[in-house]
């Protein structure tokens, strides 16, 4: 098992509209080619004439193929274009005391519908685990681990979260026992627009941002988020939070006192 530390500060923001640039030419070079590529198919049938029947369904077939390539090629440009806006909204902005074990539980009830063949668990201590944090972000970020557990488990498996305080921090897992990240991709894996092997391997689509995102959020609250795996067993994301506890903490929109 091999542990990974998240990277310094990585890619400046001309940096990353170039990388960004860069991964959208790809699928929007698909996308071109491809409505190319049905226009003049189309426009050579017309030319043509009507086909006898059985020509006309093969066309058909081929036409209908070539459409959905088109539609799953938009959809990567639609998924590419939110995760880059997900970029703008990494700093921690509006924070408040936050308790990270009723965040997740409302979280997970969301999930337990969705998550099919994989059961969702929960361990967390009985007392708060307060954090100060903007829970909008968080959220974004267990959600960002939650969606990769449940993706990069594609045969199924438990996906286990847990959330425990000490004395200094809040500490949250999330553990699947996917197929693992190969342990000289564990830095990388956080590093923007960065795909591992396995995300090829496996056909599993996605942008390499959203670990990203959730490590500039995670810095954003003076955190730590990291990685563990073993290779073909699965992956454990650890994110800790230094722990909130005062008797008198501000909600963001104005002072609350604490019991
Ligand atoms: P994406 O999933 O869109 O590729 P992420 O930034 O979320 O982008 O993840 C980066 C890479 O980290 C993925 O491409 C994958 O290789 C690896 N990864 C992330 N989470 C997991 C996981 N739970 N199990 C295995 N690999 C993972």
């Amino acid at each position: 098992m091999m542990a990974t530390t998240l990277p310094p500060e990585t890619a400046s923001a001309p940096d990353l509209i170039a990388i960004a640039a860069h991964e959208l030419r790809t699928p929007l070079t698909v996308v071109a080619a491809l409505a190319q590529i049905l226009e003049r198919d189309v426009q050579k049938q017309l030319r043509r004439g009507a086909p006898a029947a059985n020509e006309w369904l093969d066309e058909q077939q081929v036409l209908l193929a070539k459409m959905h390539e088109l539609g799953l090629a938009t959809v990567r440009l639609k998924t590419l274009a939110e995760e880059l806006l997900m970029l703008r909204g990494t700093e921690a902005g509006c924070q408040m005391a936050t308790d990270l074990r009723v965040l997740i539980e409302t979280l997970l009830s969301d999930y337990r519908l969705l998550a099919g063949e994989h059961p969702l668990r929960l361990r967390a201590d009985e007392h708060p685990c307060l954090v100060w944090v903007n829970p909008t972000r968080i959220e974004q970020v267990v959600r960002n681990l939650v969606d990769n557990a449940l993706a990069y488990s594609p045969t199924g498996g438990t996906v286990d979260l847990s959330v425990r305080s000490s004395a200094e921090a809040v500490e949250l897992t999330v553990h699947d026992e996917g197929c693992g990240i190969p342990t000289d991709q564990l830095e990388a894996i956080f590093m923007p627009f960065y795909r591992g092997t396995n995300s090829t391997e496996l056909e599993i689509s996605g942008s390499g941002l959203g670990l990203y995102v959730s490590a500039r959020i995670v810095q954003a609250h003076h955190g730590q988020i990291w990685a563990e795996s073993v290779p073909m067993h699965g992956s454990t994301f650890f994110v800790r939070l230094p722990r909130y506890e005062l008797r008198q903490f501000s909600s963001g929109c104005g002072t609350v006192e604490a019991l």
